[in-house]
């Protein structure tokens, strides 16, 4: 298969990759990449302890140059997780940054420092790589049990970076501001690989900040990715800097995507600035499905049609397709296409279960289809479906709900079980004044005049703060533990 990222800038000093104040250009950063891939001869799997920094992308993209698959870690992952992705990939040896200091679960298997400043032997030819290798091992986040490895092969990687260039109308000029984490789909291969495989920039601001993001904007910057807890941190920061409304400005596109955009904070963005975030659906294991495109019509709540080359149906509970037309029909988002990962590592089982007859990848995300066919996400099967008194209702529409509340600053809906109803709705609430948390009638009431008085909460829990990941997502399994 041709290369994963373009022959044309490889040798060139046009930027390629910034880290707060530290820069690579093309030249330097594929130099350093082939001296790296060198070493790798042999190796069978690798880890790299994914920080922030030039050290990542160096190493990453020299392990796709050496055709070794590469699992990214979290570099504040706890030892338990950190042992079982250890375990489970069973790497070769382990790249990170010269001086990084690595946890016990790493102090046995060799390491190579990775030199950023290094240049390529002149000699190396280039391994011949076919589409179906894989090139990554990405983790699942661990929201709804242990973590799973997604197997995810060349042609997935390259499939969905050149399908959200078309929906994004992505290309060599875009420069992308950058402050997510790099050891997930989002942050590593939308945010590195992206760029680098279109021929931008990417200039990553280190730690997320309202007023780091409005500078790059203003400098130069074409794109921002993010996920909904820094638009909400935007949303709520717009009234005192006028910075942050300009910069959104003159931002070409603001995307948001790994957990849904509360409806609000989409709202409060538009009224500020005018501009709309686009959302986009994906998981690790499916890459990137659908998006709001370039020239779509962005709204609050969907996440836009499916990307060129990939196919998606809903099919609902008794097994049936929701037909097309049918802007009410809920079901299970099912998708197909050259983006999908090829296995879950060692879990057989696990892999043959994710899939329906026909290669129809299960989501486990319910959905609606609009009129004009934008998927709507109603929540994960799992977690987010309440069955109460007959009635199947969504956490999120409940949680956009509370987050209109004044009172409200954080809300999270499970069910309970209920003697009378089944299951009964719950709000975990983390009040904006937690000297005067809303009441649940109040709560009850409000919710009940938006929406439906059957989807009302009928208990409340009040907290500190929700219990989230490193991307921001609720960890709802958790809920109450704490
Ligand atoms: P695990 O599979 O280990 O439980 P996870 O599903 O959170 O964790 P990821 O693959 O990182 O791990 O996340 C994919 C999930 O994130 C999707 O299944 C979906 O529920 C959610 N998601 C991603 N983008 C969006 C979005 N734009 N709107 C709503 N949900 C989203
Ligand atoms: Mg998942």
């Amino acid at each position: 298969m041709p290369p994963l990222f373009p022959a044309l800038q490889q040798g060139s000093d046009l930027p390629a990759v910034q880290f707060g104040e530290r820069s690579l250009s093309y030249g330097e950063l594929f130099a350093a990449a082939e001296a790296l891939a060198a070493r790798l001869d042999g190796a069978v799997r690798v880890v790299v302890w994914a920080t922030s920094s030039l050290e990542t992308a160096v190493g990453v993209v020299a392990t796709l140059s050496a055709g070794v698959p590469v699992v990214p870690l979290n570099p504040k992952s706890g030892a338990s997780e950190l042992g079982h992705i250890v375990s489970d990939s069973a790497p070769s040896l382990v790249l990170a940054a010269p001086g990084d200091e690595l946890p016990p679960a790493l102090a046995d298997l060799p390491r190579i420092d990775i030199d950023v400043r290094a240049t390529a032997p002149a000699d190396r030819t280039p391994v011949a790589r076919a589409e179906d290798d894989p090139a990554l091992v990405v983790y699942t986040s661990g929201t709804t049990g242990p973590p799973k490895g997604a197997v995810l092969s060349r042609r997935a990687v390259a499939a969905t970076l050149d399908a959200l260039a078309d929906a994004w109308q992505w290309t060599e000029e875009d420069v992308l501001v950058h402050a997510l984490p790099l050891f997930h789909v989002h942050g590593l291969i939308l945010g590195v690989l992206g760029p680098l495989r279109r021929g931008g920039a990417v200039r990553h601001l280190g730690r997320f900040g309202t007023e780091a993001v409005a500078r790059e904007l203003t400098k130069g910057g074409t794109m921002l990715f993010g996920v909904p807890t820094m638009y909400h941190r935007i949303a709520e920061s717009l009234e005192t800097e006028p910075e942050l409304v300009e910069g959104l400005r003159r931002a070409r596109l603001l995307v948001s995507g790994s957990a849904a955009l509360p409806v609000h904070d989409h709202e409060r963005i538009h009224a500020a600035t005018g501009c709309r975030v686009i959302e986009r659906y994906g998981m690790t294991e499916t890459l990137i499905t659908t998006s709001v495109r370039a020239d779509g019509r962005p709204r609050a709540g969907t996440v836009g049609v499916p990307l060129a080359g990939v196919e998606l149906r809903l099919v609902d509970e008794q097994d049936g397709l929701v037909p097309e037309d049918d802007p009410e029909g809920v079901g299970e988002i099912q998708v197909r296409g050259p983006n999908l990962f090829t296995s879950y590592l060692n879990r057989p089982e696990a892999t043959a279960e994710a899939f329906a007859p026909g290669g129809w990848f299960r989501t486990g995300d319910v959905a609606v289809r609009e009129a004009d066919g934008y998927v709507r996400i109603v929540g994960r099967k799992a977690t987010d479906l309440i069955k109460s008194g007959g009635y199947k209702i969504g956490a999120g529409e409940i949680e956009n709900a509370l987050l209109e509340h004044p009172g409200v600053r954080e809300a999270a809906v499970t069910g309970e079980p209920d003697a009378d109803l089944g299951e009964r709705v719950l709000a975990w609430i983390v009040p904006a004044d937690p000297a005067a948390p809303p009441a649940l009638a109040e709560l009850s009431d409000h919710v009940a005049a938006r929406l439906s008085p059957y989807k009302r909460p009928r208990a409340v829990r009040y907290l500190d703060r929700l219990p989230r990941n490193d991307m921001g997502k609720v960890l709802k399994r958790t809920l109450g533990n704490d």
